[in-house]
């Protein structure tokens, strides 16, 4: 979305161009400094820096290619430089993107440019397990099991694709606040580290971790993650590592030679499985360790039972996919103030009092600093009550808070999420339906709920229903880790179809009384959610499929007699009809038969369109399918659908529109054209104000969500930092940082902007 920016891209292409090509010539004192707005490799549009480490800068950036937020890493030039290592790497990255499990954040590519060799990956958010053993101490056993258990199914998953990790230490564990962990830089090792720690010119990472083995430049295998897993257990129940040094060499050594003290001495609380699990994982000898991740696993869940209740920590449904963190805490809201705040938490700042109130929302479940109570944290309350009962596995005593939470803000994601997801486990099938079908009204970007909708309907055997929830996933969801999981049961799903597909039709015609019912549901949706929340429930779409629906059938009936006849057989399993049936020629039948294979000729070249992206073409010929077959759910659920793109996709176009007006001093006639008459005068001020003040402004945007409310009225939301020079004393500086809003209204099948709002987390002084 950012990439349409063009000026902003030309730019920011000519300063990292100017930028590279500095530091190949200066290879000694390299510059490689990356810096927000700025384009890399034609494709990364840097958010900000999000560390350093041993091999070098690490940024978080939107993949414009895909519309996707990644974590960087661009290589430290004294590495990238040293070509022997480079082809290795590259096919040691090769192997490590093939792992794909929620406990190892994904790697995307392994790339170079001019020069400099950069990695991506998943973005992650969260905090690493060093810095938390850092900040709260050593932790509860009951903790401390919780973590590794996660660590050894993420190994065992690589290590079963035989993917040894070799670096495994708290700094590349990360783990979100739900307490997902997430094993990082797989593949990435190997590549830093040369044959020994001993080796002149490599880069040495801290050597505590590092395996016997490893520290000899012997042979390394899974078990040199299992040592190294084994000094992370030891650190996290006792606060220290078992062996320490003032160099990397004589750590190393003690990693040989010398007997570590028993984690039990350090902290007699340990009970004394876990003491001797832990001995076993640092054996000097590795035919000694746990020889499995797998098994090791075991052994911490049977020593977890061994633990009292109250300190385990409790092993819940996993609340989110890597993707959905991604999504929900970073990509689609990273601007916003609660990421921020959420940022601002972890690095101790308490500065944050002045974001209002509704976008606390995920700051709730967060890290908040001390001092920035303030009202509106109460108001998420019922959420935070919800989360904490979930967690202890109260289910029903959350759902009462999640439903206290969603009454409050009825754009409560999370909290509707949890509803349906509690639901779900509470075999209440039809009412977590529901919820997931109301989240995604409200957020139609989330691809998870299309996900879990199409499990449950496959469950229920509606593979039709199913097929299409998995196929808006996909489109989604393109670098979901289940993506290609899904594609091949999806295609899977689709020759059971095609093999069920006359039965199932001739089916639909004798029970149209069933046909009714689903659709029925369908459209409960909307209808429950009008009833339940009259205030702003109802789409612009399903209104807009009332009329047309409308409009459908009366040209058949002034048109076509003969369609009347059948559109009643579709809409009642009359017995009745039977008898015409019968009485028909066949002439007739054979016509019928026609018009069947035209509708299903017609609807899945609509599917198919639709899923190319012409969402037009998918309209116009599903419109056909309704006026040949009006109660067809399949071609209603598609106009919807395609209603629902195109309007989003007019409103997306407007905010490039908006950006690029800013960047091109044309925000006046942005506004002229865009908003409504009565609006643009007050609008106006504003626009010259900010022309007359600034120059060279630029605008990044990062998020938009649209949500149609009632009457052909939407809400969007937009993301974006925009910068600017002073006029006065050209200093260029960050104007905005947070959420547009706009308030759109539909006039003669445009949108224009009846409001704007903002929320900034950053305004400008004056
Ligand atoms: P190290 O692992 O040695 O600490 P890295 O170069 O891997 O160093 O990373 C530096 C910092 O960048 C990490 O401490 C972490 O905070 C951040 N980081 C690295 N990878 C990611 C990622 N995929 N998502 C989010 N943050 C990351
Ligand atoms: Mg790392």
């Amino acid at each position: 979305m950012a990439g349409e920016n063009k000026r902003n891209n030309k730019k920011a292409n000519q300063e990292s161009k100017d930028l590279l090509d500095s530091q190949t010539a200066t290879l000694e004192t390299p510059v490689y400094e990356l810096k927000r707005g700025m384009t890399f490799a034609n494709r990364y549009e840097i958010i900000e820096e999000l560390g350093r480490g041993g091999m070098g800068k690490v940024y978080r950036a939107e993949d414009v290619k895909i519309d996707e937020e990644v974590a960087l890493k661009l290589l430290k030039p004294e590495i990238s430089i040293d070509k022997k290592y480079i082809e290795r790497f590259s096919n040691e990255i090769k192997l490590a993107r093939r792992i794909s499990h929620r406990n190892v954040c994904r790697m995307y590519h392994f790339g170079e440019e001019r020069g400099l060799y950069y990695i991506t990956m998943e973005y992650v958010l969260g905090e690493d397990l060093k810095t938390t053993l850092r900040r709260v101490g050593p932790l509860s056993a009951g903790k401390a099991i919780f973590i590794a258990k996660q660590i050894c199914e993420g190994l065992s998953e690589a290590h079963r694709l035989g993917v040894v990790h070799r670096d495994l230490k708290p700094q590349n564990i990360m783990i979100d606040k739900q307490g997902n962990v997430r094993i990082m830089d797989f593949g990435v090792a190997r590549f830093v580290r040369g044959k020994s720690i001993t080796d002149v010119g490599t880069v040495v990472g801290t050597p505590e971790y590092m395996s016997p083995e490893q520290a000899s430049a012997k042979d390394v295998d899974r078990r040199a993650d299992i040592y190294s897993l084994g000094v992370i257990l030891y650190e996290m129940v006792s606060g220290r590592t078992p062996f320490s040094g003032d160099t990397a060499l004589s750590v190393a050594i003690k990693h040989k030679s010398e007997k570590p003290k028993q984690p039990k001495e350090l902290n007699e609380q340990i009970p004394e499985e876990l003491n001797q699990l832990i001995l076993k994982c640092l054996e000097k000898d590795k035919q000694r360790r746990y020889q499995h991740a797998k098994e090791l696993l075991q052994e911490l869940s049977n020593i977890e039972k061994g633990i009292p209740t109250t300190e385990r920590v409790v092993p819940k449904e996993r609340p989110f996919t890597s993707k959905e963190i991604t999504v929900k805490f970073s990509v689609k809201k990273f601007l916003t103030a609660a990421a921020l705040v959420f940022f601002a938490g972890l690095l101790g700042f308490a500065i944050w009092k002045l974001i209002p109130g509704k976008e606390t929302e995920s700051k709730a479940s967060l890290s908040v600093p001390s001092g920035t109570e303030d009202t509106s944290l109460k108001k998420t309350d019922s959420f935070v009550n919800g989360l904490e009962l979930w967690e202890k596995s109260k289910y029903e005593e959350a759902l009462v808070q999640f439903r206290a939470a969603v009454d409050k803000d009825p754009s409560h994601i999370k909290a509707r999420i949890k509803i349906a997801e509690i639901l779900q486990s509470q075999k209440k099938t039809e009412e977590a339906i529901q919820e997931y079908k109301k989240v995604i009204e409200r957020k139609p970007s989330d691809p998870l709920s299309y996900k879990k909708l199409a499990e449950i309907y496959e469950k229920q055997n509606d593979l039709l229903e199913a097929r299409s929830y998995y196929q808006q996933y996909l489109e989604l969801a393109p670098q979901d880790e289940q993506y290609t999981m899904t594609k091949d049961h999806v295609d899977e799903l689709e020759s059971r179809i095609k093999a069920e597909k006359p039965q199932e039709e001739s089916e639909r015609k004798y029970s149209a009384g069933k046909e009714q019912k689903s659709r029925e549901t369908e459209e409960q949706a909307v209808r429950s959610q009008t009833t339940s929340d009259p205030m702003k429930e109802t789409t612009k779409i399903k209104q807009k499929l009332g009329s047309q629906e409308k409009k459908v059938k009366q040209s058949i009936k002034k048109a076509d007699p003969e369609n009347k006849d059948q559109e009643k057989k579709a809409i009642t399993a009359d017995p009745e009809n039977t008898k015409d049936t019968r009485k028909e020629h066949s002439s007739e039948i054979a016509e019928k038969m026609k018009k069947k294979s035209l509708v299903s000729d017609k609807l899945d070249t609509g599917i198919q369109e639709f899923e190319k992206g012409n969402y037009k073409k998918t309209l116009s010929l599903m419109q056909e399918v309704l006026e040949m077959s009006p109660e067809h759910t399949e071609a209603n659920k598609y106009v919807i659908l395609s209603e629902k793109k195109i309007a989003e996709q007019s409103v997306q176009q407007m905010v490039h529109h908006y950006a690029d007006a800013l960047q091109n001093q044309k925000l006046i006639s942005f506004y002229e054209s865009h908003c409504t008459a009565e609006f643009y005068p007050e609008i106006k001020k504003d626009a010259e104000w900010l022309m007359r003040t600034y120059k060279d402004l630029n605008c990044l945007v990062s998020d938009v969500t649209v949500q149609f409310g009632e009457k052909n009225t939407a809400e969007v939301e937009i993301s974006l930092i925009i910068t600017g020079t002073s006029q006065r004393d050209e200093i260029k500086q960050a104007l905005f940082e947070g959420v547009y809003k706009w308030n759109l209204i539909e006039q003669n099948g445009t949108w224009k902007i009846v409001e704007v709002s903002s929320q900034a987390s950053r305004h400008p002084k004056e």
